[in-house]
C-alpha cells in the first residue's frame, strides 16, 4: 500500500512549495515543474497539497 501523487504540469509555476513541505523530501523542480522522484517514501500528509497555492497536487491512497 502506498500513496499515488499526481501534479498537474498545466497549473504548476514550479515555485517549489511542496518541496519546502515535505517531511520526507519526494519531490525536485525540474525544468520549473515539480515531480515526485521519491513517491515511494511518501507518508500521504498532505502537506504539499496545503502548500500548493494553485493546487495542481493530488495524492490518494494507492
Ligand atoms: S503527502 Fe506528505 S509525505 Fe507525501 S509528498 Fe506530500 S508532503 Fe511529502
Amino acid at each position: 500500500m502506498g500513496w499515488n501523487i499526481k501534479v498537474d504540469a498545466g497549473k504548476c509555476t514550479g515555485d517549489g512549495a511542496c518541496k519546502d513541505a515535505c517531511p520526507v523530501d519526494v519531490y525536485e523542480v525540474k525544468d520549473g515543474k515539480a515531480v515526485p522522484v521519491n513517491a515511494d517514501e511518501c507518508l500521504g500528509c498532505e502537506s504539499c497539497v496545503e502548500a500548493c497555492e494553485v493546487n495542481a497536487i493530488t495524492v490518494t491512497e494507492e
